[in-house]
């Protein structure tokens, strides 16, 4: 744009129930820009995005966290912001500050996440992309990391989002076609909890984006079709700087325990109807259980190959769903593994109820081959 202004997308988690979605609008400011400090807060109609009542509606928006806008391009950005309330003080929608004192807190601990984000592409008449309108493909098993167009749909938009991303600095490590025609898979990380959760939210942000120009949407349901389809999850990989270094299988096998102790209060946070995939079918463990072993695609956490044989590494969480919220999830896994354990209720938090007639039953482990 002309006269030094740059267009500044504000970018924010709205209160949507049981899981919140992304909400945006443009605002007009003086660039470049070359800190935080440089792009102004801002506000919105709170009683429009389930974030406030009629009669008191003005939230905040607060800039945490900006990247080159790779669709606009020129000086112009994408802002990822915290709400807050009129008075300054954090919105209840707003996750991220539970996230960001926690991190504070244990920032010595080094954690890295890697978060793979999967999710079902769907074209018009809401249907998956690709698939016979109202009707079904031929079962899966081959479309996985497929190639052609009778194996797999909608890849110009996924290479157009995977360019952008990269374009606009996200640490994306890689992309994939998955087990279910129409599904797509994308990482981002190993990254700090801050970085990999901001980053994550902004992916999202320009899949949706660029959707509109061809047609298609992103779903992060856990279960989008029922039956023998696969459900997408959101795999979240995690390790500390003890997992890291020499003897850190111990260290890994120490969070696996502990994960096991607090696999219910997890499992609140890990998204809304994630019981519908996590059933112990298609590469899961039933919520109600809980086990970690090596190499292990039916466990609740999964200890890579990798890792074991080198006796350091990390751990891969496979219980959190497509649409988890990744301040949560991340907030939970630190908690857990380097604190006292993590409490939902503390923060008002829960997108899913355990039933209360359930018990987490923790299956024998699958022995570490430890050298
Ligand atoms: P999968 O084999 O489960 O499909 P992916 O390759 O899709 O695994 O994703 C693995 C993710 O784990 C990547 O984002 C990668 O960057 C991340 N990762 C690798 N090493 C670590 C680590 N030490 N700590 C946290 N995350 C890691
Ligand atoms: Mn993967
Ligand atoms: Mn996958
Ligand atoms: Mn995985």
């Amino acid at each position: 744009m002309t006269n030094g202004k740059i267009t500044a997308e504000y970018i924010w988690l709205d209160g949507r129930k049981p899981t919140a979605k992304l909400r945006s609008k443009t605002k007009i400011i003086n660039g470049p820009v070359r800190k935080l400090e440089d792009i102004p807060m801002w506000g919105f109609d709170g009683s429009s995005t389930e974030q406030a009542d009629g009669h008191f509606s003005d939230c905040q928006l607060k800039p945490v966290y900006y990247i080159p806008d790779p669709i606009s391009k020129g000086n112009n950005l994408l802002v990822m912001c915290e709400v807050l309330n009129a008075d300054g003080t954090p919105h209840v929608t707003n996750t991220r500050h539970i996230l960001a004192k926690v991190a504070e807190k244990f920032k010595d601990q080094e954690a890295w996440f890697g978060i793979e984000q999967e999710y079902t592409l769907y074209g018009k008449n809401d249907w998956p992309f690709g698939w016979p309108m109202g009707g079904y493909p031929s079962p899966q098993g081959r479309y996985y990391c497929g190639v052609g167009f009778d194996e797999v749909h909608g890849r110009p938009l996924v290479e157009a989002h995977l360019k952008a991303c990269l374009e606009a600095g996200l640490a994306i490590s890689g992309i994939n076609a998955e087990v279910m025609p129409a599904q797509w898979e994308f990482q981002v990380g190993a990254l700090g909890p801050l970085e990999v959760s901001d980053q994550l939210w902004l992916a999202r942000w320009l899949l949706y984006r660029l959707g509109e120009d061809f047609n298609a949407y992103a779903k992060l349901d856990p279960k989008p079709m029922n039956g023998d389809w696969n459900g997408a999850g959101g795999h979240t990989n995690f390790s500390t700087r003890p997992m890291r270094e020499q003897g850190g299988i111990e260290v890994v096998k120490q969070a696996c325990e502990k994960l096991g102790k607090f696999a219910k209060q997890h499992i609140r946070v890990y998204g809304a109807d994630n019981d519908k995939r996590l059933t112990g079918k298609h590469e899961t463990c039933s919520y109600k259980d809980f086990r970690y072993g090596v190499s292990d695609r039916g466990a609740s956490i999964r200890i890579p190959m990798e890792t074991a044989n080198k006796g350091r590494g990390y751990l891969e969480d496979r219980r959190p769903a497509a649409n988890l919220d990744p301040y949560q999830i991340c907030t939970a896994l630190i908690e857990t593994t380097c604190g006292e354990g993590f409490n939902p209720d503390k923060y008002g938090w829960g997108n899913f109820e355990f039933p209360e007639d359930k018990v987490v039953t923790a299956a024998p482990n699958v022995p570490l081959p430890l050298k």
